[in-house]
């Protein structure tokens, strides 16, 4: 080939047809989804992950169209999505578009969900409608500390009651959003010692005392989106930034987990879609030996397991997102559909790649940052192994419980189980 090719213009493909039974509603928002990310995405995502700038301008167009604010409820300004299978087909073209960007759009339910369940109606019309509108201001979630990442419950960032509020000492780290974000939902011990027991949430606003954003650190992938470290020092906030009870964070937490975990799958099944496309693009452009190189099978083979991965975890994300819909128990298919999604977006990225030949690691091609990009997902809101360690605790479910490890149950365990891994 030998000249360099953006996807703008390539690949102009619609949605897939992903279930049948879609409503009007439903098809109309896929459809604007993925309109937006041909139009508004995709030609400046290579931009954005050269630059490592913040996409606001795309934020912006968001707002105007209501896909930033999209899942939040209307009564606070939201677009009053409340069905996870809409939020997925939406996720899914977006992330189709651009994931960092998709990310970097799309975070304000992480923020917004943990509030309005977990708080007083007071707090949520606080804070909520600040994410809504033209120019609405991101939330970040910080759970993860530099001792503190799959096993969450051993946090140490303390908040400590003091007359009527609290002050927190501790550090966050690799927290998305984190310096451009002006609200902070961060989880801290109110109880140190008593790991999942303790954790309790609190809102920190951008500019309160003794809190601090750290460095921004360097990615591989996803890189306009930022992520860095917090940092609390003798922070003092009244009382009523506490989101629900003292204790009461954790269970928040994992509940948050279990619907974020199945919007990132879908997340991943269209940046693996998007990858697989232009993979198949590119085989039939490509010619050796005087045939275009999908006339070999393994060339083409490789692809229909991408396909086939794809799918697979397509179905899963979207019957994870049903049962959510249902309100029927799905921890176990969110994981599953996380585990399937991310590890076929992965393996769809690297056959791209190898698709490509040399061309696959030039930068001047998309197969590269479609590598990058993808590797974050087997990492990020649970590890691909703590994603198999939920899935065992549905195979062994002697080993149960919900919100604490066996010690503090009084059960005792010869292994570490699922039961007590909790993972951001
Ligand atoms: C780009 C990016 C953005 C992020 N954004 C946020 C955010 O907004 N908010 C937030 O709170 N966090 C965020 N995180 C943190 C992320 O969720 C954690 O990095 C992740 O949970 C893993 O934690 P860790 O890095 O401490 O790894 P560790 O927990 O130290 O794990 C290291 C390795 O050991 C494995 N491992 C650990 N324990 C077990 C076990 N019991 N069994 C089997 N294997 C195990 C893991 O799978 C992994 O391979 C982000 C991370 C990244 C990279």
């Amino acid at each position: 080939m030998g000249q360099a090719i953006t996807l703008d213009g390539v690949l102009r493909s619609g949605p897939p047809e992903v279930l049948l039974d879609l409503s009007d509603e439903q098809r109309a928002l896929q459809q604007l989804a993925h309109e937006f990310a041909v139009r508004e995405i995709r030609p400046v995502a290579a931009h954005y992950d050269e630059t490592e700038e913040p996409p606001w301008d795309v934020l912006w167009k968001a707002a105007e169209v209501g896909l930033s604010c999209a899942e939040l409820p209307e009564k606070y300004g939201g677009g009053g999505i409340t069905s996870l299978v809409t939020s997925c087909l939406i996720g899914e073209e977006l992330s189709w578009g651009d994931p960092a960007i998709t990310s970097f759009i799309s975070s304000s339910p992480f923020f917004a969900d943990p509030v309005v369940e977990l708080g007083t109606p007071e707090q949520a019309a606080r804070w909520v409608p600040q994410m809504c509108g033209l120019r609405p201001k991101l939330g970040a979630t910080a759970s993860t500390e530099p001792d503190a990442g799959s096993d969450a419950s051993a946090m140490r960032t303390a908040a400590v009651r003091d007359g009527s509020g609290y002050v927190i000492n501790g550090q966050k780290t690799w927290i998305s959003l984190a310096g451009v974000a002006e609200l902070y939902l961060v989880f801290a011990t109110t109880a140190p010692g008593t790991r999942s027991k303790g954790i309790t949430a609190f809102v920190v606003e951008r500019g309160d005392p003794g809190f601090r954003i750290g460095r921004r650190l360097g990615k591989l992938g996803q890189r306009c989106n930022p992520t860095g470290e917090l940092f609390f020092e003798d922070c003092r906030l009244p009382a009523d930034r506490r989101i629900g009870e003292e204790g009461a964070g954790f269970a928040g937490l994992m509940r948050l987990f279990d619907r974020s975990r199945v919007a990132l799958a879908a997340s991943e099944v269209g940046m693996g879609r998007a990858a697989l496309e232009y993979a198949v693009w590119y085989a039939g452009q490509r010619s050796t030996w005087g045939s275009p190189i999908h006339n070999y099978q393994a060339v083409s083979f490789r692809l229909v397991d991408v396909k086939m991965k794809l799918d697979q975890a397509r179905l899963m994300t979207y019957h994870a997102a049903r049962l959510a819909d249902a309100g029927r128990p799905f921890t176990t298919e969110s994981a599953m559909a996380k585990l399937a999604a991310s590890e076929a977006a992965w393996y769809s990225a690297w056959a791209c790649c190898q698709t490509l030949g040399g061309y696959g690691y030039s930068r001047e091609y998309p197969a590269e940052r479609f590598l990058r990009d993808a590797k974050l997902e087997e990492l990020w809101e649970g590890t691909s192994d703590i994603m198999r360690l939920v899935i065992a605790r549905a195979l062994f479910p002697r080993e149960r419980s919900e919100t604490a490890p066996p010690g503090e149950r009084g059960i005792s365990a010869p292994v570490p189980s699922a039961s007590h891994i909790f993972s951001t």
